[in-house]
């Protein structure tokens, strides 16, 4: 029999349904109810941070600390091209201009030499991205940044629970966002949170949510009518959704555990490919505490890449590669970006395999991948 392995399976605590059932019981559907106010304090909490509210996705996170930074057109922002679109989106959609910078070929994250020379009189702020929840060198970062006054907004979409140092990522920049989709280490589907370390943005970020008013004074009691007072959309999920996303955060370190014995098997069991030359392993820099959000390998080509992929999915394993790089996409070209600008994105994109990888793999099936893995090498040489 054939065992279909997926790329990914949203994680499951089994206290989903029983905390969705509380909140009919409680006849509170609409956003900023109890569970809303569980997961905010858990995660303020647990990452030390001033100020964390929940949004409906990790885009609409970003949305909201484009529009709280006031980015408008002419607006320059620094920002990797081997992201996901919404990272670029959020200040596109406010007129500003994306500054596209090479990766490193270790970590993949944003190139630090590079962004100094890339900044002009019309940087307003750098939109930095911890890809596969390994940390960006913050620390130099936040120097430039302080030395051309710039604002540094952390996606953290993939970082979630996983630290520089002594401290949480998503909790270093101006902003940080999580994301909460199905793909990420913590899901309730659809759904996301800003994490507010400025706290001069705090009061503005809770009328943005609302719909522009001053509702959250209104519920506190610090207003007696509440009304339009900003601009905002309805950025807050649902206490069903924030019920399921409590139940994960309950058991966020129980999750990541399992997300790292799987990483390590992984490794283990792919090392000895490693050594005779056929892939290259993900690395942990040091200084870094990852959330094991994903398993990646490179691939000497991308037609090995390519290759490997189809003869998995033969096998019934999805696995998948990401980004394309945004500066060579349609709405990249826009920017007047062309072929060879960013070299390292562009081998990299062309080389990155991420392996199935979700709370539920078994080690059965990591045998499978892997034994699948080293029969695509021993046919092909
Ligand atoms: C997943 C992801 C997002 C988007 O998060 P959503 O919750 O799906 O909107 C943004 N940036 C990065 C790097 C991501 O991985």
């Amino acid at each position: 029999m054939k065992i279909k392995i997926p790329f990914n399976i949203p994680p499951q605590t089994g206290k989903e349904l029983e905390y969705i059932k509380h909140v009919f019981k409680n006849n509170h559907l609409t956003g900023d109810g109890e569970f809303t106010k569980k997961c905010s304090e858990l995660m303020e909490n647990k990452f030390d941070a001033s100020r964390v509210i929940l949004t409906t996705s990790g885009t609409h996170a970003l949305d909201m600390a484009a529009i709280l930074l006031d980015l408008k057109k002419g607006d320059e922002v620094i920002v990797p091209s081997f992201t996901f679109s919404s990272t670029v989106n959020a200040f596109v959609l406010r007129g500003a201009t994306p500054v596209f910078i090479d990766i490193k070929e270790d970590t993949l994250n944003i190139k630090e030499d590079l962004i100094e020379e890339s900044i002009t009189k019309n940087t307003k702020a750098i939109f930095l991205v911890h890809y596969a929840g390994i940390s960006c060198d913050i620390d130099r970062i936040k120097k430039i940044a302080k030395k051309y006054n710039l604002f540094i907004v952390e996606d953290a979409a993939q970082a979630i629970n996983a630290k520089y140092k002594d401290t949480y990522l998503g909790t270093i920049g101006d902003f940080g966002i999580f994301s909460f989709h199905e793909t990420k280490n913590y899901s309730c589907g659809e759904g996301g949170a800003l994490i507010i370390n400025n706290k001069k943005f705090i009061e503005r970020a809770e009328i943005i949510r609302e719909k522009g008013t001053d509702r959250s004074k209104f519920y506190r009691g610090e207003v007696d009518k509440y009304t339009w007072v900003d601009v905002g959309s309805s950025f807050l999920p649902s206490e069903i959704l924030a019920a399921v996303l409590y139940t994960q955060l309950e058991n966020m370190d129980k999750i990541q555990n399992k997300r790292k014995s799987i990483y390590n098997y992984y490794y283990k069991k792919l090392k000895p490919l490693e050594g005779a030359g056929k892939l290259t392993l993900p690395i942990i820099p040091k200084n870094n505490s990852c959330n094991y959000h994903m398993f990646y390998v490179l691939l000497p080509t991308e037609k090995i890449r390519n290759e490997l992929m189809s003869f998995l999915k033969k096998k019934s394993i999805l696995a998948v590669f990401h980004y394309l790089p945004l500066h060579l996409s349609k709405m990249g070209r826009k920017y007047n970006y062309k072929k060879n600008d960013l070299p390292i994105t562009e081998n990299i994109s062309g080389k990155i395999l991420r392996l199935p990888f979700y709370f539920s793999l078994s080690k059965n099936e990591i045998n499978i991948v892997v034994k699948n893995i080293n029969n695509y090498f021993k046919i092909n040489g």
